[in-house]
């Protein structure tokens, strides 16, 4: 048992319920045994003074590319066409000792930012390079974070008129199989699962429309979820009308690419009757504030998609389209981006808290799981402390959390576990982390 008491909890649950001094308690199967106001009913266990911080549900990331990790910092100046074009050939050499490394990275970075449960969009796949998924699930297991890689693919190479070079396309077959594959080794369709796979064609400009239709057709069969990249940009909206005649949305709802199983990066670029289908079918985005604005891509009508009932959940996005991968940020980003449209009312610090964490559950099909701090719930949260310079005197903790500059953790929990005590990663060792991140990285770039 870990009891967490004298502290300020912000449940999520679906009415707010906010406690100024109140407890959580975690039992020993993981999940929540306890919430509420005041002290904590005596239980033995471990007990965590909780004076100064703020308690919510962990932080879900719902869009990455760990792999990016090891090329960060290229392309600083691009639209996403161009910094594709620049990276894509580089992504040609990945292998799975580079995949790990730079998944141990992101991944222990993303628990030190107050994230306990991550997918991942892998999509590059080189013929020679090992088995990058195996990698990237090994590093997350090491971490201690819970999992949901996506078996991506790209079948639409330039010759065919795609985005991405011939040499790192997979031929449609190959990446059903494959992600077949996947979900056969992989996926745990328990209710407390760690690890959890989903089926992700990478873009409308890098995927033929077949593998678009029986990847949707796969993830049916197989009951798990469908993510892929979608209306993020003008190019690709431009794309989208010469190919194929029609807007983004339009084009997946052709291809049975929207419903409740479903959710899509970015939903940058949406009309008024995008926004209405998604609402209408329950496919979830994930909003990437921060890549956004990294590419210059634009910014997601978030108030519109939530007015509408889309489920939104926020995603860090690939770290070489954000250096900073810091998923505690975009609790703060998010706010400024929809009232950079929308004005100072346009997002609540307790609706960017929400979209980091029941939104995200929503978007993974977590959400009778994740993404809130009830009784029967799995203990996924986080202790954030906020007395420190950073954060001391803000009059109300949530808003110091969202408000203020990124939070040190000060206990990260994962089905009761501890990932993250006192600003440090329990299961790794941060400096090693990044020593061999850097060694990937420095390898993919042929600089030793
Ligand atoms: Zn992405």
């Amino acid at each position: 048992m870990i009891v967490i008491e004298n502290v300020a909890v912000a449940t999520v649950d679906a009415s707010d319920t906010y406690h100024a001094d109140g407890h959580v308690v975690v039992g020993d199967d993981g999940r929540i045994a306890a919430v509420g106001p005041g002290a904590a009913p005596a239980t033995e266990g471990r007990r965590v003074d909780g004076a100064g911080c703020l308690v919510t549900p962990g932080l879900v990331n719902t869009h990455h590319h760990l792999y990016q990790w090891a090329t960060r910092g290229l392309a600083l100046d691009e639209t996403l066409f161009g910094w594709l074009r620049t990276l894509y050939p580089i992504w040609g050499r990945l292998d799975a000792e580079i995949v790990g490394a730079a998944a141990g990275a992101g991944l222990g970075w993303l628990a030190l930012s107050g994230c306990t449960t991550s997918m991942d969009h892998h999509y590059v796949f080189p013929r020679d390079g090992g088995d990058v998924l195996e990698a990237e699930i090994e590093a997350a297991r090491r971490i201690g974070l819970r999992f949901h890689p996506t078996r991506g693919s790209m079948d639409l190479g330039h010759k065919d008129g795609g985005l991405p070079p011939d040499n790192i396309v997979e031929t449609t077959d190959e990446a059903l199989r494959a992600t077949e594959a996947a979900i056969d080794r992989w996926h745990d369709p328990s209710p407390a699962a760690m690890l959890q796979i989903a089926v992700a064609p990478c873009s409308p400009f890098s995927v033929t429309e077949r593998l678009m239709s029986e990847a949707a057709a796969l993830a049916r069969r197989k009951g798990v979820r469908l993510h892929t990249h979608l209306a993020e940009t003008d190019d690709e909206e431009d794309f989208c009308r010469e190919r194929f005649g029609c807007t983004p949305v339009e084009y997946a709802e052709r291809l049975g690419w929207l419903g409740e199983d479903v959710w899509l990066a970015h939903g940058v670029h949406l009309d008024d009757a995008a926004i209405a289908r998604l609402g209408a079918t329950g496919t979830g985005v994930a909003h990437c504030p921060s890549s956004n604005a990294r590419l210059g891509a634009g910014a997601a009508r978030v108030r519109e998609l939530l007015d509408h009932r889309v489920p939104v959940g926020l995603g860090v996005d690939g770290s070489a389209s954000q250096e900073a991968s810091h998923l505690g940020e975009e609790l703060r980003q998010a706010l400024y981006t929809a009232r950079q449209r929308g004005g100072p009312t346009a997002l609540k610090a307790r609706e960017a808290l929400r979209m980091g964490t029941m939104g995200g559950a929503r978007c993974l099909g977590r959400q009778d799981d994740l993404g809130s701090l009830e009784t029967g719930k799995l203990a996924d949260l986080v202790l954030w402390r906020l007395d420190g310079l950073g954060h001391a005197g803000i009059d109300d903790r949530l808003a110091a959390l969202v408000f203020g500059p990124a939070a040190p953790v000060e206990l990260a929990l994962v089905g009761g576990r501890p990932v993250v005590e006192r600003g440090e990663l329990v299961n790794a060792d941060a400096e090693t982390l990044a020593r061999d991140a850097a060694g990937a990285h420095r390898r993919l770039l042929g600089r030793q």
